[in-house]
């Protein structure tokens, strides 16, 4: 009876220990000793089980009576002794509690198991995110400064990526240029129709078609100019107080940007144009009914610096030509304050030259 205290108690413990699971058999409460014997007893029809017992207490009792009543008619059913009970509802509750045992260390190496995969699965999505590569960025609006200025360009979009990788990026410092005959820039232009717009960045002139510059045995068309405050380039170091951009692009893409530094002066009458044909509103665009000669805009002497850069503005594509004049255009203070009240900061930084060549005229 000890023996079966002490398993009864073990199966306790482990049933309390896998605390996760509906425990299928429940075990004894604590009982006084009969009453842990009865409840493990093989099931039998509870009356005819109580009458047994019932029988079993007078046999033991040591009246010969009812034995010899039953062995009258029919062989008398073994009998088991009170010893012998014990012993086989020990043997049957030891199974029990195996058997037990058995089940909860299954279920237990299970969940072992099943928290194992799970890691291992968690481990390798986490590898999986970690290994792919990053989300494409799509942002489309950028600045001069903040946020979205230069620094954050490349990150802004995916397809700006060369603004911060770029070995050929504009604008640079202008600086020990190889003095060379450089050939003549062939300026074919002429009064033409044009729109402006304020674009939210800086005022830029549309140009209607037909007027061209051939340079290295290229024709390129203008576009469009556009001005910066302060100038986007420097030369040896020098940075000017605005600078105009023309835009040209050759029949098969290729872009060409000749560059006008702006230093204080005369009243410069192209430029005059174009602010007295300002759209009101940012955005908007306004369209004269006159025409504008860029001619007018361009220096006497036409010696120039040249190199290969980039757009100064997402999507920094490069591949571009750089045409930069060296002798400024002057503007007068009142034209260069007007455009410092609509845009007072629109350059990109310099960026590094990179050892590429850089030739001017001699
Ligand atoms: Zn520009």
């Amino acid at each position: 009876m000890r023996n079966l205290i002490a398993l009864s108690a073990c199966c306790f413990v482990v049933a309390a220990a896998s605390a996760n699971e509906p425990p299928a058999y429940a075990p004894p409460k604590k009982p006084a000793p009969n009453t842990v014997i009865e409840s493990i007893r093989p099931a039998k029809p509870g009356a005819k089980q109580g009458a047994e017992t019932a029988g079993a207490t007078r046999g033991t009792g040591g009246t010969s009576g009812t034995n010899g009543t039953g062995g009258k008619g029919t062989p008398a059913a073994p009998r088991m002794t009170e010893r012998e009970r014990e012993e086989q509802a020990e043997a049957e509750l030891s199974a029990k509690i195996a058997a037990r045992l058995a089940e909860m260390r299954a279920n237990q190496a299970a969940r072992v198991a099943a928290a194992a995969k799970a890691k291992k699965a968690a481990a390798a999505k986490a590898a999986a995110i970690a290994a792919a590569p990053p989300p494409r960025a799509n942002g489309t609006h950028w600045a001069y400064e903040g946020e979205y200025g230069p620094a954050n360009w490349s990150k802004i979009n995916s397809d700006w990526a060369v603004c911060g990788n770029g070995k050929r990026q504009s604008p640079i410092d202008i600086r020990d240029g190889m003095k060379v005959e450089l050939e003549q820039i062939a300026f074919d232009y002429k009064p033409s129709a044009f729109s402006v717009t304020d674009n939210g960045r800086t005022v830029q002139v549309t140009m209607g078609g037909g007027n061209y510059i051939t340079v290295g045995n290229r024709m390129y068309e203008l576009q469009q100019f556009h001005f910066h405050r302060p100038s986007e380039e420097r030369i040896n170091g020098r940075g000017f107080e605005m600078v105009i951009h023309l835009e040209h692009k050759d029949s098969e893409g290729k872009l060409a940007v000749l560059s006008l530094l702006l230093e204080r002066g005369k009243p410069q009458p192209v430029i005059q144009t174009v602010w007295n044909n300002l759209p009101l509103e940012k955005r908007d665009t306004a369209s004269p009914a006159i025409v504008l000669d860029p001619n007018d805009m361009l220096p006497q002497r036409r010696d120039y610096y040249t190199y290969m850069g980039s757009m100064t503005h997402p999507p920094c594509t490069e591949g571009v030509l750089w045409l930069v004049m060296k002798e400024p255009v002057q503007a007068s203070p009142a034209q260069m304050a007007l455009f410092s009240r609509l845009y007072p900061l629109n350059a990109r930084p310099i960026q590094p030259g990179s050892g590429r060549m850089i030739k001017e005229s001699n």
